[in-house]
């Protein structure tokens, strides 16, 4: 219910407007999280602000995996305390990865937190605001949705027509340096029917033409309920009107013959495989509890380029597991050159309390690790850097999702299906292009970025006749 006075009312308790300052870290899943939390904290009558000054809520959605998005939130939540001295009635909450483990922790440490939510509560951030609002303060709420079954609609606030669907929560692999078993859950995925509703409605009546499947393994999808990620993603391409479909992030463990054909059938799938292989080396893939061996992992890229290739691979590399040896990260260096990766995400390995590899020995320096990461980031820019080059004279279909603008200049760009940043050159400044199709002619390239000209305009209607 609202009041002329623009005050909204929950359990009775008046919402006047206020504003929400929200920082996310890590990966998509948490950006789409934060979106859900806007999604319910609009109907409390909150709006977005990009001032911390000027909110009267400030969230950080926090994320465990890597240290360095761990060290930020820390700092940025020490400079609350700033906020707090102004003499304005703030309001702060952690949400996230963090918060599911070390909610309690850090609401007995941190005066100005009001309240923590774990990942899987975000659904019910409002009775959480309703509680502080109403006058208590100081609590954790970190439970585990324990029903087998995992049913949510997805929320979208912004206009645009991208749209991320969690398909999967959790995961069941506990590799050994990784928190997110610890932080997500055990895996549960939302019914195939339940999710092709949900994208159908989101094509249908917000205009949404490319959808991205989230997960932190996506294609371990449906074992709970006898399904396969594969025949999601055949009958999410019948789906009229919608343009692309993405997905992040998968396991080689679940990489199924059935996947790999599902990629040379589905017209609208995304050519591009986001596949980590964290290490080139056996003996530390099996340190890591990964699974699978060096040899399966290039004997499916194979298959993968073998069924569709036009399919671009990337992946992720960890620098510097404990005890990695000068011939594992050789070994590692090696599989740069046998992949052919057209992109890694690289790190240097930290420690994550709790998990097996936090328990190891180990021998390695800081400094050790950094040169093998400067290593591996080395050889992978060399090897990019032909594989870019191809793509020059080709033509891509783009979805224009942004611009920079140098000396006055505005440059529009956008990624192409296979997942690639392109800079367009030849668009009027005086047009807006946001959102528009494109078909983009690759002039030049360089390891790290691809510039071109369009060729065709299909203005913002998905141009595919599919
Ligand atoms: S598959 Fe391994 S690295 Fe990925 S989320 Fe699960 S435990 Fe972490």
């Amino acid at each position: 219910m609202e009041s002329e006075k623009n005050v909204k009312y929950f359990n009775d308790l008046e919402f006047p407007a206020r504003k929400v300052w929200m920082k996310t870290y890590g990966c998509q899943m948490n950006y789409h999280d934060s979106e859900r939390i806007m999604s319910h904290l609009e109907k409390l009558n909150f709006s977005t602000t990009e001032d911390q000054e000027d909110a009267d809520l400030l969230i950080f959605n926090t994320c465990a995996v890597r240290d360095l998005a761990n060290q930020k939130f820390y700092s940025h939540l020490g400079e609350t305390k700033r906020l707090m001295k102004n003499g304005k009635e703030v309001k702060v909450a952690v949400g996230g990865c963090i918060a599911q483990t070390e909610g309690k922790e850090l609401i007995q440490k941190y005066p100005q937190l009001d309240f923590a939510f774990g990942t899987d509560v975000i659904d019910n951030i409002s009775e959480m605001v309703f509680r502080t609002y109403a006058g208590d303060s100081k609590f954790a709420v970190n439970t585990w949705d324990r029903s087998s079954d995992y049913s949510i609609e997805t929320k979208i606030t912004h206009g645009n027509p991208q749209a991320f669907i969690n398909i999967i929560k959790g995961c069941d692999k506990f590799c050994s340096y990784c928190i997110v078993p610890f932080t997500r859950g055990r895996e549960k995925s939302r019914k195939l029917a339940e999710i092709v509703k949900d994208a159908r409605r989101l094509v249908e009546y917000s205009g949404i033409q490319e959808i991205t499947l989230l997960g932190q393994n996506v294609n371990s999808f449906g074992k709970g309920n006898g399904e396969t990620f594969a025949e999601l993603l055949y009958a999410l391409n019948e789906i009229s009107g919608l343009e692309l479909i993405r997905y992040t992030t998968s396991h080689p463990y679940d990489v199924s013959d059935e996947l790999i054909v599902a990629h040379r059938d589905c017209q609208r799938l995304a050519p591009h495989l986001h596949l980590p292989v964290q290490s080139g080396s056996n003996t530390v893939l099996q340190r890591m509890l990964r699974q699978y061996t060096i040899e399966h992992y290039l004997e499916l890229l194979e298959k993968m380029r073998k069924a569709n290739p036009a399919m671009v691979i990337s992946s992720d590399i960890i620098a510097g597991f404990p005890n990695e040896t000068e011939k594992e990260h050789q070994q590692t260096m090696d599989l740069l050159d046998k992949a052919q990766f057209d992109f890694i995400y690289s790190y240097v390995f930290s420690v994550r309390r709790g998990t097996k590899a936090a328990k190891m020995d180990d021998f390695l320096t800081d400094e050790i690790r950094g040169r093998r990461l400067r290593e591996i980031q080395a050889k992978q820019l060399e090897i990019q850097k032909p594989l870019r080059a191809q793509m020059q004279g080709q033509t891509y279909r783009v979805l224009v999702d942004g611009k920079k603008t140098m000396a006055g200049q505005t440059q529009w760009k956008g990624r192409t299906p296979c997942n690639r940043i392109v800079h367009i050159n030849n668009l009027s400044q005086h047009e807006n292009y946001l959102w528009n199709w494109l078909d983009v002619k690759i002039e030049s390239t360089t390891a790290l970025s691809c510039q071109g000209f369009s060729v065709r305009s299909y203005g913002r209607q998905a141009p595919s006749t599919l």
